[in-house]
């Protein structure tokens, strides 16, 4: 049996802040038990919910480098064995991430203390397999500081890409303090990129975690087939394209998958009316009614409703949905957004909900229970992302036979079948062009289809709930690669 160790900064159901959490917490259940021993290691922050925190039993504690406390607790939960590195200096606080100086220092202390502390608890994995910045100093160290000792020997990597805009990145003097690596990691082609303007002091050099952690593994993955071609590019690669065009033979996108029990009509319970694929249509009508009334709206069941469940940041598209809200306003529609993130697009949600009350509605916050009830209630999802390493919101979405209107790019143009009226496919729409009018063409469709073509509709979405998008496939693919090493 191979021995799989997931390292990650979140992990559904102990902390969430994005997608990782959900990758994180679904595939190591998805994975075939019989031959592999996948467990998970994660920071032990304090802000995690009190009911694990209290089933946590102490696996040792010890000092690294003679110095800082590392103590791992661990708890089952589902079939899965959790690993929590435990530092109240480092994990204390309200929220898993602060200011990136400061997250720098405790995640390259994370991704130590994950090494050191591997002799020490009874599992010496084969695989390592990292999620993110957070974690892509694993690879690192095991090459480096640790590659001397018989124990580490043999240990192979993988260092998964879920989304490169974030990358750990800062000067090399600060990160050569925090990270206690030899010199050689911050030479040109390792942490630091090969066009670096070497005129510079070496401690101004821009050096990145992440850059790390792609030249140090074995292989590197990303969640999508397009996503893994996108960042080879500048345009998508955040400055990482050189490491990962050099590094292709060994980069692979395999997309994700959703977990569907969590997201499945027909026993969720926190929709107003359970439903399948054969009594959607009038079912999703009375989860429309039900979202209406808690979004203030009033209560139709046939006006065409969208929602936007997100992040509210500049990744996701939302100047473009900026462009157009006074247009959308102006038909016979409702626009429902679930969201938080960046002041301006709060404040452009809670405009435009003020100025048309009878419309649009926008709740400003996180609500994983609301969520599902907006994939129920909803007819159409927009996801016109700038960039999408997998996404999420269109699968659940598809699940709930709302359509997805996405910008055709990564994992959105790997999910998404575009509509296709000669020959009847498809299970959404989207639009290539990155813009406004794009998008409000898409929309207009759409709303046109379910308006005057309702059983073209209907076809559409009844394709989109039948699609298979939970981890089976996924997850056979990952297995594959973890048989390979
Ligand atoms: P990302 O990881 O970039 O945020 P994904 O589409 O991969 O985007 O995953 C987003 C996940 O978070 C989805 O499950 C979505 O339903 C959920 N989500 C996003 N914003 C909210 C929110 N405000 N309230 C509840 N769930 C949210």
């Amino acid at each position: 049996m191979k021995k799989v160790l997931f390292v990650a900064s979140e992990c559904v159901p102990f902390v969430k802040t994005g997608g990782l959490a959900d990758v994180v917490g679904s595939l190591p259940k998805n994975l075939d038990k019989n031959k592999f021993d996948t467990r998970v290691i994660l920071p032990q922050y304090q802000c995690m919910k009190e009911k694990y925190k209290e089933r946590l039993k102490s696996v040792c504690y010890f000092q690294m480098d003679n110095r800082i406390y590392v103590g791992i607790n661990t708890l089952v939960e589902d079939g899965i064995t959790y690993y929590f590195v435990d530092n109240n200096q480092y994990f204390s606080g309200s929220k898993p991430y602060f200011d990136l100086f400061s997250d720098l220092e405790r995640f390259a202390y994370f991704s130590k203390a994950v090494l050191s502390a591997l002799p020490l608890i009874g599992f010496r994995p084969d695989i390592i397999h990292a999620h993110d910045w957070q974690a892509a100093l694993v690879p690192v160290y095991l090459n480096t500081v640790f590659q001397g000792d018989p124990f580490f020997q043999g240990i192979r990597t993988i260092m998964t890409i879920h989304n490169i805009r974030f990358q750990g990145c800062w000067n090399v003097g600060h990160l050569r303090w925090v990270t206690g690596l030899p010199s050689e990691c911050f030479q040109p082609g390792k942490l630091v990129s090969p066009y670096q303007d070497t005129s510079l002091p070496w401690d101004e050099w821009n050096a990145t975690m992440l850059r790390g952690g792609i030249v140090y593994s074995d292989w590197v993955t990303t969640v999508s087939e397009s996503y893994a071609y996108e960042i080879q590019t500048p345009a998508f690669s955040d400055g990482l394209d050189d490491i990962l065009k050099w590094r292709r033979e060994r980069l692979m996108g395999i997309v994700n998958g959703i977990d569907c029990q969590v997201w499945n009509p027909k026993t969720d319970q926190f929709i107003a009316k359970n439903y399948d694929v054969r009594n959607f249509w009038n079912s999703k009508k009375e989860n429309k009614l039900e979202l209406q009334k808690r979004f203030n709206l009033p209560q139709n069941g046939d006006i065409f409703t969208l929602a936007i469940v997100s992040r509210l940041t500049d990744q996701k598209g939302l100047d473009l949905v900026d462009g157009i809200m006074d247009e959308l306003a102006r038909r016979n529609i409702n626009l429902i957004v679930l969201g938080s993130g960046d002041q301006r697009y709060e404040n452009m949600f809670r405009y435009f909900s003020s100025k048309y009350p009878n419309k649009i509605s926008a709740k400003i916050g996180y609500d994983e229970e609301l969520s599902h009830l907006i994939y129920a209630g909803c007819d159409a999802c927009l996801v016109p992302s700038a960039f999408e390493p997998c996404g999420l919101t269109q699968l659940i979405a598809l699940r709930y036979g709302s359509l997805p209107i996405v910008h055709e790019i990564g994992g959105l143009k790997d999910t998404v079948k575009p509509y296709n009226q000669y020959e009847g496919t498809g299970t959404g729409f989207s639009f290539q062009g990155y813009s406004s009018s794009e998008l409000l063409d898409r929309i207009n469709h759409a709303e046109w289809l379910y308006r005057e073509n309702t059983n073209e509709w209907k076809a559409m979405a009844k394709r989109a709930m039948k699609e298979d998008w939970s981890w089976t496939n996924s997850s056979k693919k990952y297995e594959g690669l973890y048989d390979s090493l």
